[in-house]
């Protein structure tokens, strides 16, 4: 496994001023008193031990100001800063409401107030690199570059990767041992190091020899970004690889014959299978407009969408159909139009999907669609410069030799430089 990771300061604006002091060594003024909250506890309940009735009701009256105080989990963490006198003074009481906002509540002369405190974030850029052995995922999730990200972050990174080529790789059927990735994700972090929000600025994968590049362009800088390619193509196409977004395995390809397990007999098999637990979405791969729906002696529970240019998809086998769709409903690519099932004639549970094209059918793996649509002529020129910045960072990575970037922009973006 080849891997590197640098962490980066993107943004001149976010990097924080660093005073350094000699320290002093003092005995602490202030104890601080962790507690959370357990099952069926309320606040109050936790406050009853702590405080007077009336600065319980007050403490409560000031919390609402801020939050809900009947929407507190178990597990809200709860921080009371006493003084080290004795009798110790309650200072104040911090809340912690979610992971981006506390309430820190304080007593005064006129009663408990509260304040909201808001978690400071930083921006970060991640840069990563890898061979892929087995899958994306296992690949990522033991990328060594990446062990600062805890799971769930790292989790929500492969989905983005995913996300990002889903259009032009099933990453089941089409990841071959061999092939790598390498990207650029900017993340908002909080001091915790945990992740607040986290996109891809740059990704290339490497597929059977074949390189998919994908570039953010935000043109409004509001977050509602898409990816497209290094020509200015959008990576979404007509389809989507896969009907299931959720993991899966194919149980069944594409052939022009097989023996039908409860037929017992041979036949072709026009669709490709995908096993998954029974409740698992099924998605509509592309627009369209249902022209069949309902129960079939074979396929059970079935969908089948009519789309532009003279392509249908068929869905079968299905648990049950997404409620509020029938015949003549408009169907959005990625829709959920029903759930993973077992029902016709089936024998274990999973999707049947078919794709035709002009009543030919085709094998959904194998059929490659053009590229989307283009950056619109009004926003190129913001796209030439965003395109440009994003590529370089993403060229600063090679594959399989020490990482040493140092990218610096005009408009004073810079970065660290750093090492595998
Ligand atoms: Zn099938």
């Amino acid at each position: 496994m080849i891997s590197g990771v640098v962490l980066v300061l993107l943004s001149t604006k976010d990097v924080p001023t660093v005073v350094i002091r000699s320290p002093i060594y003092a005995s602490p003024a202030e104890r601080i008193e962790v507690l959370s909250l357990i099952q069926n506890q309320t606040l109050g309940d936790l406050f009853s031990g702590v405080l007077d009735a009336n600065s319980q009701s007050e403490i409560i009256i000031a919390l609402r100001q801020q939050a809900s105080p009947r929407r507190m989990r178990p597990g809200t963490e709860v921080s009371l800063r006493w003084t080290q006198r004795d009798p110790p003074v309650l200072r104040d009481v911090t809340v912690k409401v979610n992971p981006d906002e506390r309430v820190r509540l304080f007593p005064t002369v006129s009663g408990w107030k509260s304040e909201l405190l808001r978690t400071p974030v930083i921006t970060d850029t991640v840069w990563s690199a890898g061979e892929i052995e087995t899958s994306l995922w296992e690949s990522v999730y033991s990328n060594q570059g990446l062990q600062d990200m805890n799971m769930n972050d790292r989790a929500e990174l492969i989905l983005e990767l995913e996300k990002v080529f889903q259009w032009q790789v099933d990453f089941l059927r089409q990841i071959r041992s061999g092939d790598f990735y390498r990207f650029v994700f900017e993340r908002e972090v909080r001091p915790d190091g945990t992740m607040r929000t986290g996109h891809i600025l740059s990704a290339e994968l490497v597929n059977r020899g074949r390189s998919l590049k994908a570039i953010w362009f935000d043109p409004n800088g509001d977050g509602n970004g898409t990816y497209y390619d290094p020509d200015g193509n959008s990576v979404r196409r007509a389809f989507l690889k896969s009907p299931i977004a959720l993991r899966y395995r194919i149980s069944s390809g594409f052939t022009s014959n097989r023996f039908h397990p409860i037929l017992k007999t041979w036949r072709a098999h026009r669709g490709v299978d995908f096993a998954a637990s029974i409740g698992t979405p099924v998605r509509a791969t592309g627009n369209g407009v249902i022209v069949r729906l309902g129960k079939d002696s074979a396929l059970g529970n079935m969908i089948e969408i009519q789309h532009s240019n003279g392509w249908n998809t068929r869905y079968g086998h299905m648990s049950r159909l997404a409620s509020g769709i029938g015949v003549g409903s408009r169907i959005q690519q990625e829709d959920i139009i029903g759930y993973v099932g077992m029902t016709g004639l089936a024998t274990g549970p999973h999707l049947h999907y078919e794709m035709r094209s002009h009543g030919n059918p085709k094998d959904p793996m194998s059929v490659d669609f053009p590229a989307g649509d283009p950056i619109p002529s009004d926003d190129w020129e913001i796209w030439e410069v965003q395109s440009i910045k994003n590529l370089r960072l993403l060229d600063c990575l090679q594959i399989g030799s020490n990482i040493n970037c140092t990218v610096k922009f005009e408009d004073g973006i810079k970065s660290d430089t750093g090492t595998r």
